[in-house]
């Protein structure tokens, strides 16, 4: 096979990362944007050891499990590579795609993969939403997503994975951008000003935060920023309107610092029983209804008594060392952020509960210092970022010996590895179950419980 060959193709299955799969002369060829069932004429693009990747260039059968009209943009923006598909078929795949990793990566056979945890509500969901700058051919500003893989912005009139207010506040700072003729950044030459607005939601309390990110220490009139935001008409109470400072030539989201324009640095939200306070540099689930269906899959396979010590690495604001502190002896939080190892003593204090210490620091270097005080956790929670957990903090769990292991996951491929790496260790895996956080996307969240054998 070679690039610029045409082929037929047939879609029998969707790889993780969200592309179709089917086969071309016995070689395996991957292709965006295409569901199970869809029979299609494809361009090879690109040929390696093993497999192909090609893009559609004529449909000559849709499959049954396509849906139209989500979203007009869907094929040219980054954000929903699952958009053209049903959402029975997404949650399908999704299953798939774990049970796949954990079996090809993990190595594990006859795994206990559950139901997916179908999302209440699969639009409309997303909590947070950052929007890059760029100027259309006309010379006017415009915010929104970029196609992927590249830095090729597509405007952004409403977003069905946001709340409508979302489009509204993105529209008012672009009319001020334009109106205090603030320049854009430019990453290439590292001058203008405005590079992202960063804005999120607080369901459970409605209050929201919007902060525009910035190559500059002073804004230009920043109380028109602060007005054109506010007269905006919407169901969530504006709580916090910050400047970003970020001046560093790096590709971040946020710059270090804000500079508060309007309110707080921070806004609260409510998960079940709890209040949480959230930095706008804080990790916090995306998915606000679904994250506490996610919590309470990790706590009920935990199964937390009045006897366990639990350690919570990646703890964030401390939201499930928070909910297993409710039912634990004690707990101790791990996280690398300190605004939100910030939050998560404020959200112990303000929820009345004193049996939960957070720490600040790497999962790799505080862990290891935890085992070596005698720290004895029965129960451990991982739920580290997409590149998995590395060795030194799976060593030190390890060492310290917890009865359970619950493995909290946004990518299967590095939870497979891991699981892998503590099942050899003498951890079982006992059950997974997959959760679908992020609905019209490719990407699965995962709860896994390991046990330890005995031995
Ligand atoms: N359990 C939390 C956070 C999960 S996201 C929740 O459900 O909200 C992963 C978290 O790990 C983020 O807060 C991130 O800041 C943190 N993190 C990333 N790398 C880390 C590391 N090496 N050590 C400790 N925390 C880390």
């Amino acid at each position: 096979m070679e690039k610029g060959q045409k082929g037929i193709i047939t879609i029998d299955s969707v790889a993780s990362g969200g592309d179709g799969v089917g086969r071309i002369d016995g070689m395996a060829v991957f292709v965006p944007h295409v569901c199970r069932g869809d029979v299609a004429e494809v361009t090879i693009y690109k040929v390696k050891s093993g497999c192909a990747y090609g893009t559609v260039t004529k449909f000559l059968k849709l499959s049954p499990y396509r849906r139209k009209d989500f979203c007009d943009v869907a094929d040219c923006c980054g954000g929903c590579d699952f958009a053209h598909m049903d959402y029975e078929e997404q949650l399908r795949v999704k299953r798939q795609i774990v049970v796949d990793a954990l079996m090809r990566i993990g190595g594990f056979v006859n795994v206990n993969v559950g139901d997916i945890l179908a999302a209440p509500r699969p639009e409309r969901y997303r909590n947070k939403m950052v929007f890059p700058f760029d100027r259309n051919e006309e010379g006017k500003i415009m915010g929104g997503f970029y196609a992927p893989g590249s830095h090729t912005l597509v405007p952004l009139t409403d977003c069905r994975q946001g709340d409508e207010a979302v489009s509204r506040w993105l529209a008012a700072a672009v009319a001020y951008l334009e109106e205090t003729h603030t320049t854009l950044y430019n990453e290439h030459t590292h001058r203008g000003a405005a590079r992202r607005l960063f804005i999120r939601l607080a369901e459970g309390t409605r209050e929201a935060m919007v902060v525009l990110s910035a190559n500059t220490k002073k804004l230009k009139q920043p109380e028109l920023l602060v007005e054109k935001l506010l007269a905006v008409d919407t169901t969530y109470q504006l709580k916090s309107i910050m400047l970003n400072i970020h001046t560093e030539a790096d590709n971040l989201l946020l710059g270090p610092k804000n500079k508060v324009l309007f309110g707080q640095d921070y806004i609260e939200d409510v998960l079940g029983e709890l209040r949480f306070s959230i930095a706008a540099h804080s990790f916090y689930q995306i998915n606000a209804s679904q994250t506490e269906r996610l919590y309470q899959t990790a706590l009920s396979l935990a199964e937390v008594s009045d006897k366990d010590t639990v350690l919570d690495l990646y703890c964030g604001i401390g939201t499930i060392s928070l909910f297993a502190a409710r039912q634990a002896a004690q707990v101790f939080g791990v996280e690398i952020v300190p605004q939100a190892i910030e939050n998560a003593k404020e959200n112990a204090r303000r929820n009345g509960i004193d049996n939960a210490e957070f720490i600040l620091g790497s999962a790799e270097t505080i862990a290891p210092q935890l085992a070596k005080c005698g720290v004895s956790p029965s129960i451990v929670f991982l739920d580290p970022p997409r590149k998995g957990a590395d060795e030194a903090t799976l060593d030190a769990v390890i060492a310290m010996h917890p009865e359970k292991i619950v493995y909290v996951s946004c990518n299967p491929a590095t939870l497979a590895r891991d699981a892998k790496y503590l099942y050899a260790q003498g951890y079982q895996l006992k059950e997974a179950i997959p959760a679908d956080m992020f609905p019209n996307t490719s990407h699965v969240e995962t709860v896994v419980l390991l046990q330890r054998q005995n031995t």
